[in-house]
């Protein structure tokens, strides 16, 4: 497993496991699966109806709470809510503390539902705080107006959009990028792209593994889900080889610049 670290000095797993759309029924088996196979960062939220299961897979691993990443994310706007949220999630996952929260989406506030995050961060109920789906702009505001610096974005980035705009800006701010749907989210015709079919045999990887090692070899973080055992486990061995320049250049070609969901809409290119 490769680290990236945080700008509070916290440590993350370069490469996580993705539980969007999992059912609470079988969260707790597929996390277990991940943990026991070398993942330590699990990425869930109050909006996924599985922070309980996350949390009881967690609880009952033989690895040491200190050596796992739990992220969780808010679906509160304000305050109050936001800060009894936290709260909320933290009992449903069993935990003391989440290793970071971050704001979904966009909030009719940010600064306050953000000041929620901080305060749960000095009280030592999150090790990091972050937002998700905010562009430039947003991520602006909380940087000239909020007491602490998010230490993460978490935005949809994939080969089709590779969101170069928001990695310099996160990267000059020191803060971590972080993906979501590094695979497309299996809805595109991503994995079968020719030219990474290409260089997935001439390292004898799967396209997934290609995609996952391009992104993480930009320091950009990775959170994969997958139920299917074997899936998840190749998703998982990607640092045992590199792409040269001349690859990462043909790979970076691929970008269309736009969403493949449209979702959400203030993450357009245009509102960078
Ligand atoms: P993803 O890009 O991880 O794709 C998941 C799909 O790809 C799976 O359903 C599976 O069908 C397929 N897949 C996975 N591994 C594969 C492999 N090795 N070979 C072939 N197919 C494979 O999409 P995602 O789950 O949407 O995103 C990852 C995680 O990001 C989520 O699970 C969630 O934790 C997070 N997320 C966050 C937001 C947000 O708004 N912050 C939005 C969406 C997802």
């Amino acid at each position: 497993m490769d680290y990236f670290k945080l700008n509070n000095g916290v440590k993350v797993p370069a490469l996580g496991f993705g539980t969007y759309q999992m059912p609470a029924s079988i969260t707790e088996e597929n996390v277990a699966k991940a943990i026991s196979l070398g993942y330590r960062s699990i990425d869930t939220a109050q909006n996924y109806g599985n922070e309980a299961e996350v949390g009881a897979a967690v609880n009952n691993s033989d690895v040491p709470r200190d050596q796992l990443f739990i992220t969780s994310k808010t679906q509160t706007s304000g305050y109050r809510s936001t800060l009894r949220g936290i709260d909320e999630s933290l009992q449903r996952a069993g935990l003391d503390y989440f290793d970071l929260m971050i704001i979904h989406w966009p909030t009719i506030d940010n600064l306050s539902t953000y000041r929620a995050l901080e305060d749960a961060y000095k009280e030592g109920k999150l090790r990091a705080i972050g937002v998700s789906n905010f562009n430039s702009k947003k991520v602006q505001k909380l940087i000239d107006h909020a007491e602490i610096k998010p230490m993460v974005d978490q935005i949809e980035t994939h080969v089709y959009w590779q969101q170069n705009k928001m990695h310099d800006f996160l990267d000059k701010n020191d803060i971590l990028h972080e993906s979501w749907a590094p695979l497309g989210e299996g809805m595109s015709p991503v994995l079968g792209e020719p030219e990474i079919v290409k260089i997935a045999a001439d390292h004898q990887k799967s396209t997934a593994q290609v995609i996952l090692r391009f992104l993480t070899q930009q320091h950009i973080m990775v959170i994969p889900k997958s139920t299917n055992p074997k899936h998840i486990a190749e998703n998982l061995d990607v640092f045992d080889f590199e792409l040269t320049n001349n690859e990462i250049n043909i790979i970076k070609n691929l970008d269309q610049g736009h969403s493949g969901v449209n979702w959400p809409s203030s993450m357009g290119q245009e509102a960078y």
